[in-house]
C-alpha cells in the first residue's frame, strides 16, 4: 500500500500507550514525525511525549476512523491489540507489521506451526481441548510439561507448570475454558532472544543476540554479547531473518529462543519492540525504536552494529526507588517511564551499563 517514503512533519499513530509506545514516539520525534498515541487509558505513559492521545477502546469504529483520517502510518507497540482493529485501520492507512504477523503471534498455537513450517525447531506442542486430552498429552510427554493459554498470556501469566503430582482437574477448571496448547518442557541452558529490523524493500538488520535473565517470570536482565560463539550467533540471526521474511515483515520483529545441547529452539516472537532489545538504545547508533520508525516510514534500515557492550536492568516496583543511586554510577544509562504509581511487578523503568567492546565477552 506505501510506495513511497515518510516525510519529517508527517503523523504516525501508535496503537498502544505503555513505555514501548513513549520510546517509539520519542523515536518517531528523533525523525521529525508527529505521533499520536491510541490507547484507552487515561493518562498513558507514551501520551506524555506525543503531539496528541486518543484515549477510545480498541473496538471503537468511529475514533479508530478518526485515528486513521489523522495519520499518515500505523503502527502498535503490543500484540494483543483486536486483528479486527488493524485490519478496519489498513482499509485507511498502511499498518505495520500487517495483520498477517499479528494473527501468528497472537496465538501460540499458529505460531508454532508456522515456525515449525519454516524447519525451525520449537518445543513439542499439542493443542488441548478437553480435560482427558490433556491427561493424555501430558504422559505421552513423559509426565511434565507447560500448560500455555493459546492467547493473551504475557510475563508468565496464563501458564501451568504440570508434573505427576498436578491437580489436573482444578488447573483445567482454571483456564475456564481458553483455548490451550501443552508444551514439553524444554531443559533449555539459556534464554536468547534477537531484534531483526525489516523494511519494506525487504532490507534486514539484525542486532546481536542478547543472553535474557528472568526473575519471577519477567525479564531481569539482558546481557550483550550473549555467550555464544560467532557461528551460533549468526545461526540465531539467520533464523531471525528467515521468519521476518517468510511473514514479509515489516519493522521490528522479536524472536525468543532456548538454548539446548541439542541447538536452538524458538519459544516465541513478538510482533513488536522488545523488553530484551532496550539495551539498543544505548549500545548502538540506531536502536529498535529508531529502526522500527525507519521500517514502517519506508526509509532505509541504518546499521545495527554495536558500539558496546550492555547489560540493561529492568526496574521491576520499587526498583526505581534505586534512581538516586542509578544516576551517580558512571555508564549507566537511566531510562523512567513516567508511571507515577508504583505497583509490584510493573515496569517502571530500565538501566543500561554500557561497557567497552570486548568487556562482556
Ligand atoms: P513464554 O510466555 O512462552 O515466553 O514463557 C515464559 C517463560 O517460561 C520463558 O521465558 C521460559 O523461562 C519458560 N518456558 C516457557 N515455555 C517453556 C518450555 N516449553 N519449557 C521450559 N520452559 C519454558
Amino acid at each position: 500500500m506505501m510506495t513511497s517514503m515518510l516525510e519529517p512533519g508527517q503523523i504516525i499513530g501508535i496503537l498502544g500507550g505503555g513505555q514501548l509506545g513513549r520510546m517509539l514516539a520519542q523515536a518517531a520525534a528523533q525523525f521529525g514525525f508527529h505521533v499520536i498515541i491510541y490507547c484507552p487509558d487515561e493518562q498513558p505513559p507514551a501520551a506524555e511525549v506525543a503531539d496528541q492521545h486518543i484515549c477510545a477502546a480498541y473496538h471503537d469504529p468511529d475514533a479508530l476512523l478518526a485515528f486513521a483520517q489523522r495519520c499518515d502510518c500505523i503502527t502498535y507497540e503490543f500484540e494483543n491489540i483486536p486483528v479486527e482493529t488493524v485490519a478496519l485501520l489498513a482499509q485507511h492507512k498502511p499498518v505495520w507489521p500487517d495483520a498477517r504477523a499479528l494473527n501468528v503471534a497472537q496465538d501460540r498455537l499458529t505460531e508454532k506451526q508456522f515456525i515449525q513450517g519454516l524447519g525451525i525447531p520449537v518445543a513439542p506442542f499439542v493443542a488441548i481441548d478437553t480435560r482427558e486430552a490433556l491427561a493424555s498429552a501430558l504422559a505421552e510427554m513423559g509426565g511434565t510439561g507447560i500448560l500455555k493459554t493459546r492467547r493473551l498470556g504475557y510475563d508468565g501469566k496464563g501458564q501451568w507448570r504440570l508434573d505427576a503430582q498436578s491437580d489436573l482437574d482444578q488447573i483445567f477448571d482454571d483456564t475456564q475454558g481458553q483455548a490451550l496448547i501443552l508444551e514439553g518442557l524444554i531443559a533449555f541452558e539459556r534464554e536468547l532472544s534477537v531484534i531483526i529490523g525489516r523494511g519494506i524493500d525487504g532490507q534486514i538488520a539484525c542486532y546481536d543476540p542478547a543472553l535474557n535473565v528472568h526473575r519471577n517470570h519477567i525479564l531481569h536482565t539482558s546481557t550483550v554479547p550473549a555467550p555464544v560463539s560467532a557461528d551460533d550467533a549468526a545461526h540465531i540471526r539467520d533464523i531471525g531473518t528467515k521468519i521476518s521474511s517468510a511473514l514479509e515483515y515489516v519493522g521490528v520483529l522479536a524472536v525468543e529462543l532456548f538454548m539446548t545441547s541439542d541447538g536452538f529452539m524458538v519459544n516465541e516472537i513478538a510482533p513488536r519492540v522488545h523488553n530484551s532489545g532496550h539495551w539498543t538504545l544505548d549500545a548502538c547508533g540506531t536502536s529498535q525504536f529508531a529502526q522500527h520508525i525507519r521500517a514502517i516510514s519506508g526509509w532505509p534500515l541504518a546499521s545495527p552494529t554495536r558500539h558496546s557492550d550492555a547489560r540493561m536492568t529492568n526496574l521491576i516496583g520499587n526498583d526505581v526507588d534505586k534512581w538516586p543511586t542509578l544516576i551517580r554510577e558512571p555508564d549507566h544509562c537511566l531510562h523512567l517511564y513516567g508511571k507515577s504509581e508504583v505497583k509490584a511487578g510493573r515496569k517502571m523503568g530500565h538501566v543500561t551499563h554500557i561497557m567497552p567492546l570486548g568487556t562482556i565477552g
